[in-house]
């Protein structure tokens, strides 16, 4: 089978000093804690997890070692009582992410009412908001119903959206009768490269292997937009769930992956379908 890989994509800059963070601090101490899984992706989890990476959902778990705050980073109260445990902290928070909190800060001081574009349940949208008292967050034109009337809106959007969803989505918001909006560009570039480049390579294949973690926001979005270009589209985590009936009648398939799948999965999946 033919395979075309897109130009761009795997991991980022921000997933990588994050794993090379989280190994850094294992060659130093023998127990490291990571504030929920440090990228959406089980395998490196998992390798992290056999040199010592520990994954916790809150301070309770941390038993003598060190924190290590992820790429998608925590919100001021986490970080408080982080330092509050005089544990030795590791701050894998990316600066995209970093800028994304810094934004929402001014926004408020500014006199803004925050609003954040983005799924609320996803941590990078937590960590977020919790930088301005009261952001509303939104991901769907009927949530503009729990805007308050004729307010000055400061909008930010989380990292892994399109900027075709933050663009109709901001379009929705224009048709109401805001005093004023000022949106902030806080969108990944990265992943908006990924993107392009994924959407380029659809219409040279008849189906699309997106390769990623399923809870991944940008491997989701990545899968979503080549649908949306009517290409076949799996998204798979790894070469493990690839059945062969899924190319049957297809002859040139496009690999693309979201930030956080690992370089060996992308090359693995790739070397076996080129093989059938
Ligand atoms: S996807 Fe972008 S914002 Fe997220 S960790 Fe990577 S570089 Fe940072």
């Amino acid at each position: 089978m033919k395979v075309l890989r897109a130009d761009k994509l795997g991991f980022c800059n921000g997933v990588e000093r994050a794993i090379g963070l989280a190994e850094n601090a294992l060659e130093r101490k023998d127990k490291v804690y990571s504030f929920g899984p440090i990228i959406h992706n089980k395998e490196v989890v998992d390798r992290l997890a056999e040199k010592g990476l520990s994954t916790v959902e809150s301070l309770d778990q941390v038993h003598n070692g060190t924190v290590l705050i992820r790429s998608h980073g925590v919100s001021p109260q986490v970080l408080a009582a982080i330092d509050q445990t005089d544990r030795e902290l590791v701050d894998a928070t990316c600066v995209l992410v970093r800028r994304a909190q810094d934004i929402v800060k001014q926004l408020h001081e500014e006199g803004y009412q925050v609003v954040m574009i983005g799924d609320a349940n996803h941590p990078e949208v937590k960590s977020i908001i919790g930088y301005a008292p009261d952001v509303i967050v939104i991901d769907r034109p009927q949530d503009l119903d729990r805007l308050p009337k004729g307010a000055k809106l400061g909008v930010v959007v989380q990292t892994t959206h399109s900027q075709k969803q933050f663009g109709e989505m901001l379009g929705h918001i224009a048709t109401r009768p805001f005093r004023e909006i000022r949106a902030v560009n806080t969108l990944c570039l990265e992943v908006a490269r990924r993107q392009e480049a994924a959407l380029a390579l659809c219409s040279r294949v008849d189906i699309m292997f997106v390769l990623g973690g399923h809870h991944s926001a940008n491997t989701q979005e990545l899968a979503r937009l080549c649908r949306a270009q009517g290409v076949t589209t799996y998204h798979l985590e790894n070469w493990g769930s690839f059945s062969r009936e899924y190319v049957n009648g297809h002859k040139t398939a496009g690999i693309t992956a979201g930030a956080s799948t690992p370089p060996w999965v992308i090359d693995e999946f790739i070397k076996n379908l080129e093989a059938l």
